[in-house]
């Protein structure tokens, strides 16, 4: 028997999952799973969540990782297929609480968008102005260093 992935006792993703909790599910595999999300922003609004309980994306197992990524994009056609209003799909995810992050269970949205949905981000005092390439180089420069090559590949960044 595959060990079950861990789970969190006061998560209520993961009481949808066990089948505790309801929810309307478009897809469930070994690993994914997806449903309708209860508080729509548009209709066909779904999340994509893995079974495994994890709060941020960097602790996801890697099986997980890449299946939640390939059942994303399995759905997003789904919904520019069906006959909702789908002109656009934002594919969202709010990695961590000061991203708005409130269901501490990896999530990914997909929003059904069209042009005149009244939906989007909200930008700070002083968005659009271009820094200029030597600050991006100097915030490009504390970035770098941290980076961890993924699966064991090399990475370059330059
Ligand atoms: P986020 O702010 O990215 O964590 O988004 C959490 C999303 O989960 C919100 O869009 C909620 O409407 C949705 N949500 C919360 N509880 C449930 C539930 N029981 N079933 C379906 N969706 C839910
Ligand atoms: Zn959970």
């Amino acid at each position: 028997m595959p060990t079950p992935p861990p789970q969190s006792a006061d998560c209520i993703f993961c009481a949808i999952i066990r089948g505790d909790a309801p929810a309307t599910f478009v897809h469930q595999d070994e690993t994914i799973v997806a449903f309708m999300d209860i508080r729509p922003v548009q209709p066909g609004h779904l999340l994509v969540v893995p079974r495994e309980h994890a709060e941020l994306i960097q602790d996801l197992d890697d099986q997980s990782l890449e299946s939640l990524w390939s059942v994303a994009t399995s759905l997003n056609r789904a919904l520019r297929a069906s006959s909702l209003p789908v002109e656009a799909v934002s594919v969202y995810v709010a990695d961590g609480a000061a991203a708005g992050q409130e269901v501490a269970h990896v999530h990914i949205h997909l929003i059904p968008r069209h042009s005149r949905d009244g939906f989007g981000f909200r930008f700070p005092p002083g968005y659009g102005k271009e820094p200029g390439r030597a600050e991006l180089g100097a915030v490009a420069d504390q970035i770098r260093p941290q980076i961890l090559p993924p699966n064991g590949a090399e990475t370059s960044g330059r």
